[in-house]
């Protein structure tokens, strides 16, 4: 099970999730309309949902 990127939500990975390859990752969706939302801003949510600790390369 994976989670939704945009809003957290659990997501059934199988070949009809809505899901993206960015920067080399996969990343999934729970509808299309999260998937468009990431592709207007991916970095807004790929940075909240790291850690904001230090800086790592
Ligand atoms: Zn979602």
């Amino acid at each position: 099970m994976e989670h939704c990127i945009v809003c957290g939500m659990e997501v059934k990975v199988s070949n009809e999730a809505e899901s993206m390859n960015y920067e080399n990752k996969i990343f999934y969706f729970c509808t299309t309309l999260c998937k468009v939302l990431f592709e207007q801003e991916p970095k807004k949510y790929i940075d909240a949902g790291k850690e904001t600790k230090s800086e790592e390369e």
